[in-house]
């Protein structure tokens, strides 16, 4: 055993991996006991069904026992329905942990993820995590992702790029032929993550997993936390090609949706009348404000999620808390904008009423866009 002194002493913690200290953190919601409506994580307003609730409690009583290795049961309902082979599919506590086993997989120090920004938070934390390299392509002046700036992107390093279709937090949609002429564009061996957590509020035809018999470097997230309501029992998944799904069993994690979870998601999955009653009110909720909005002048993007993105520039703040000052908790990004989860007309209400508090906010909008449709 060696002893070190002076300059060449060890420091005196366990370090981490470099890169790992100067990782951005997740930004917290203003604090939602507080707060009458939130409208900040972009979850559901609406709570489980009760037969969702029963599964739930049935779920609980086998506790003692390990769920199956690979969430089995969830994998073999959803992959039935959507018409892929069950060795094509994962289940992860929630679509984060997937993506982050994706990433931790398929990508490492010296490589490169590119993925557009502003988007999902996480993105730059996940693949700072895994020690890559991250590559931010500005979104175009309408919100959207410029696909031909990401497309030019790819290098000799790159391993991922993460498409977030519709994005958060802007909410534009990348459609089905801009989706198919950018992966005709991304070489074969690069990984072409498509992050379609909002996808059940957006047009049926917009989705990708039609795509995989095409692109076998195509994985596609998708999850139950917002349209299906279950964000507080993280549960999601993952449709690749069966090789993707083959390497990525090997790196993941056994166990890694609860038993509870995995019985939630099951029968929420067996009610898609209900899954689509709530969307129905949530895009009607979310077309009814950017109409509002755009009666005040303020142009927002044509959103296909569960939220609008309002561009408030400089303005952000002050409108996130003239929005607490109405009991609504929103996300501000500084300097960028606002997102607002949309719920009940009570707590759009709110949001307009505190957008008539911010003087001039009309005038501070970033990227005047479109009108929305039926405005
Ligand atoms: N992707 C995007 C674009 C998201 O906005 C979110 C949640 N905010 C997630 C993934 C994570 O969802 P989950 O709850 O399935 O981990």
């Amino acid at each position: 055993m060696s002893v070190q002194t002076g300059a060449s002493r060890p420091a005196a913690a366990p370090q981490p991996r470099p890169g790992i200290t100067s990782l951005p953190g997740y930004s917290r919601s203003a604090a939602k006991a507080t707060v009458r409506w939130i409208a900040s994580s972009n979850e559901s307003p609406v709570p489980p069904s009760p037969a969702v609730l029963e599964a739930i409690a049935a779920a609980g009583k086998g506790a003692n026992r390990y769920p199956s290795l690979a969430g089995d049961e969830l994998v073999a309902t959803v992959a039935a329905r959507l018409g892929l082979d069950p060795g094509q599919m994962l289940a992860g506590a929630g679509s984060l942990a997937l993506l982050q086993l994706l990433l931790s997989t398929y990508a490492g120090p010296g490589d490169e993820v590119i993925y557009a920004w502003r988007s999902y938070e996480a993105y730059p934390i996940l693949v700072g995590a895994a020690g890559a390299a991250a590559v931010e392509i500005p979104l175009d002046a309408a919100a959207r992702h410029d696909l031909d700036a990401m497309a030019a992107a790819v290098t000799e390093a790159t391993r991922a790029v993460i498409v977030c279709s519709p994005n958060n937090p802007t909410g534009t949609v990348v459609d089905r032929g801009e989706l198919v002429g950018f992966l005709h564009r991304v070489p074969p061996h690069v990984l072409v993550v498509l992050d379609e957590a909002y996808r059940e509020f957006t047009l049926p035809g917009d989705e990708g997993v039609g795509l995989l018999a095409d692109f076998p470097n195509l994985a596609i997230l998708r999850t139950f936390s917002k349209a299906y309501g279950l964000a507080g029992l993280r549960a999601g998944y993952l449709a690749a090609s069966a090789d993707i799904a083959a390497n990525l069993r090997r790196a993941a994690l056994p166990f890694p949706v609860s038993r509870v979870a995995v019985a939630a998601a099951v029968v929420a999955w067996a009610e898609p009348d209900r899954m689509a009653a709530t969307v129905a009110q949530i895009v009607a909720e979310r077309d009814y404000l950017a109409a509002r909005l755009h009666d005040r002048g303020i142009r927002v993007p044509r959103s296909g999620g569960n939220f609008l993105w309002i561009p408030a520039g400089p303005r952000a703040r002050e409108l996130e808390a003239a929005c607490l000052d109405q009991s609504v908790s929103v996300r501000a990004f500084d300097g960028e904008g606002v997102r607002v989860t949309l719920g009940g007309r009570e707590a759009t209400a709110a949001v307009l009423a505190a957008v008539d508090t911010v003087p001039g906010l009309a005038a501070a909008i970033q990227n005047p866009l479109p009108a929305p449709a039926g405005a």
